[in-house]
């Protein structure tokens, strides 16, 4: 049988809009001391702006419509991002034979052109030799049937508290902090940084994290417990592996809420350190 004081933890929890899915989740989230996150859209607001643009042998305007048109159907923030730099609505009239690779980006055919958009390695993956000389921020690369078109460079932005969540993370005993993507390591040393957070993994893949997270797990003492939170898609196989995982964000992905333990009903990362609160109450832990 389940203490009463479970029961008062759900309510309180569901009341401040966190949605726990069992009971043995706040007591897991007690014995909690190593929480990774996933970095855009969990850490960060998940909306680039385009602060540099290099095109090379076509106009800064054909390279911002040709990343803009390819990425019509993806829902990623990179995507999204680049459709409002463009700042006109993008025609599906010329554009055909459209996929997107999870971790890497783009591919299209957009006025007879096969047009690709995404990471340095992808594009590298297709042969296409790229400019990989600036190495600031997060660089999205675009090729011509298959030759390099130049990149554009877009800036992410920290959540306002998730710099006070990190610190009042540690403070209640969540001592190993860490931030797992699939962004460059430059702009993931500069998120890292700005947040107080020394352990991070970076250009990894969606089935790196999982591979990263058990490497995690494997480490952790007997009894306490490994918590994930992430946001998107390609978060749900992590957010399923993780001792306990946590969906994120009003915008969160339908397969991060169904794959979560608990789901934080908003975008805010001081959330968690009200579930955090929540547990140890429940669990009668004072710190
Ligand atoms: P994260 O959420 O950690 O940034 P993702 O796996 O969603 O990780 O993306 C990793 C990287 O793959 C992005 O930083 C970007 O370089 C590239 N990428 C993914 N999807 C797209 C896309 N639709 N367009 C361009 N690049 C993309
Ligand atoms: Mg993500």
């Amino acid at each position: 049988s389940v203490p009463l004081s479970f029961f008062g933890g759900i309510g309180g929890a569901s009341r401040s809009g966190i949605l726990v899915k069992g009971s043995s989740y706040l007591e897991a989230l007690s014995k909690t001391d190593t929480i990774v996150f996933d970095k855009t859209g969990t850490l960060t607001n998940g909306s680039f702006s385009v602060t540099d643009i290099h095109p090379i042998g076509i106009s800064e305007r054909d390279l911002l419509e040709i990343a803009a048109h390819a990425e019509t159907y993806s829902s990623h923030p990179i995507a999204v991002s680049l459709r409002v730099a463009y700042q006109q609505p993008v025609s599906t009239d010329n554009l055909t034979d459209v996929s997107e690779y999870a971790g890497h980006g783009v591919s299209a055919m957009y006025l007879g052109r096969r047009i690709t958009v995404g990471n340095a390695g992808y594009l590298q993956e297709q042969g296409v030799t790229i400019d990989d000389g600036s190495k600031e921020g997060s660089l999205i690369h675009v090729a011509i049937d298959g030759r390099y078109a130049g990149w554009l460079r877009l800036a992410d932005t920290i959540k306002p508290t998730a710099v006070q969540a990190v610190a009042e993370l540690k403070r209640r005993g969540i001592h190993r902090i860490i931030m797992l993507t699939g962004d460059a390591p430059p702009a993931a040393a500069a998120i890292a940084r700005e947040l107080g957070i020394d352990e991070y993994y970076a250009s990894l893949l969606p089935q790196d994290k999982v591979s990263a997270l058990e490497k995690i797990l494997a480490e952790q003492q007997v009894g306490r417990m490994a918590a994930f939170v992430g946001d998107g898609i390609n978060d749900a196989p992590v957010i399923m592996r993780a001792d306990l995982g946590i969906a994120m964000g009003s915008l969160g992905s339908d397969a991060a809420i169904e794959a979560a333990d608990i789901v934080l009903m908003d975008d805010d990362p001081m959330k968690i350190i009200s579930a955090v609160h929540i547990s140890h109450k429940t669990m009668h832990i004072v710190f």
